[in-house]
């Protein structure tokens, strides 16, 4: 039996440690936004070559609270991907935005900077490129399109721990970038967490009061806040799992360049590989004409996958708003997307047996 994914194997190899971190937060007797909070934030701004990082409760609220610090005008429009993750697209509603869709590059699945010019209007305020799957989007077209029109780059990183672009850290490639660190996420917490990476110094000073009812001195309000703090025992786990990451990611670049050069069946499409060692290989997506059928297949045989993501954003009911738009690109990769077990702790063997088992699989053994 191959899971998905196996949170408690994931994080095994690092328990005793994450006991230690857990035993000191109970014992200092301070468990929200202290020095366990700040070590972690220096570390990760270092990881990510950025000035600031500041931790809030989770990924969702690290993009919501950037495009309400930015304070643009009510109806200002952000662009994103129509193929992107709902909370992407929440955090532009809830800061009382517009999200403006734009098609997906179809090789990539990331927003398509060919398309992003069009969408441009006057009302536009921000971009926010989504680095789906672990892979970064294509941030230098998208940085100069930004410039020219004065408009905010907003990465949502929250895929894409220890990723690259042109030997840059994800994270450092915008004006902000919001990170996850959800469990299953490639840095993962115990429960939820999120943080900002920022060279703004400006904003980084007024996110670390909005996370905190938009104070910066205690009973003092100068903005109206959230709050979005993050616990001291998450953050002192996440300081232990850092140091990881990067060997970490290193193994599932080996599992992916597996999947990459032995996966052979005509009906499969594979994710691109022409930044294999760039990529933070958050998930390994692959595409299938009945993907439904494949997972039934796979599962017979013990192995499970996951579907990131069966619906898009303009199909779900909570955005009825949208229901009038249409995105063939989007639509058809949410018809076909399928996830295959990927994570560090999968030996050669299992990956093995997944390639196997999909190679295995013809039109006819799946009708
Ligand atoms: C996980 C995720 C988020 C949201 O993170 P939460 O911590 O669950 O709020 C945002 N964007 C993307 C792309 C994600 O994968």
């Amino acid at each position: 039996m191959i899971p998905f994914l196996d949170l408690k194997r994931v994080n095994e190899p690092h328990s005793v440690a994450i006991e230690e971190a857990i035993k000191r937060v109970l014992q200092s007797g301070w468990y929200i936004l202290g020095q366990e909070v700040e070590a972690f934030e220096q570390q990760f701004a270092a990881y990510c070559q950025t000035r600031h990082c500041i931790g809030v409760a989770n990924g969702l609220d690290a993009l919501t609270l950037v495009l309400k610090a930015w304070d643009f005008p009510a109806g200002s429009e952000v662009i994103v991907a129509a193929n992107a993750y709902i909370a992407s697209v929440q955090s532009i509603t809830l800061a009382g935005l517009t999200p403006v869709f734009v098609e997906p590059d179809p090789q990539t699945y990331l927003l398509d900077p060919a398309k992003l010019e069009v969408a441009i209007t006057s009302c536009t305020r921000a971009i926010l490129p989504v680095h789906l799957y672990g892979r970064c989007c294509d941030m230098e077209p998208i940085n100069t399109l930004a410039k020219q029109y004065n408009l905010n780059v907003l990465e949502d990183a929250a895929q894409a721990h220890g990723a690259l672009y042109q030997k840059k850290q994800a994270g450092s490639l915008g004006d902000a970038a919001a990170w996850s660190f959800y469990p299953s996420k490639n840095l993962g917490a115990l429960g939820d967490a999120g943080a900002i990476t920022t060279n703004d110094d400006t904003l980084a000073d007024k996110l670390r009061a909005l996370r905190n009812y938009g104070s910066k001195q205690k009973y003092v309000n100068d903005y109206l806040g959230h709050n979005s703090r993050l616990d001291e025992i998450q953050a002192a786990i996440l300081s232990v799992k850092l140091p990881w990451l990067d060997d970490e990611n290193k193994r599932r670049r080996a599992l992916a360049q597996q999947y990459l050069s032995r996966i052979c069946n005509p009906d499969v499409m594979l994710p691109p590989s022409d930044q294999l060692d760039q990529d933070a290989w958050h998930l390994f997506v692959i595409r299938h004409p009945r993907r439904d059928a494949l997972r039934t297949f796979l599962r017979e045989r013990g192995i499970g996958t996951d579907v990131h993501y069966p619906i898009p954003p303009h199909r779900q009911q909570a955005y009825e708003t949208f229901a009038h738009l249409s995105f063939p690109i989007a639509e058809q990769l949410h018809k076909e997307v399928v996830s295959l077990p990927l994570n560090p702790t999968l030996t050669d063997g299992e990956i093995a047996y997944v390639i196997d088992t999909i190679n295995l699989m013809s039109e006819r053994a799946i009708a």
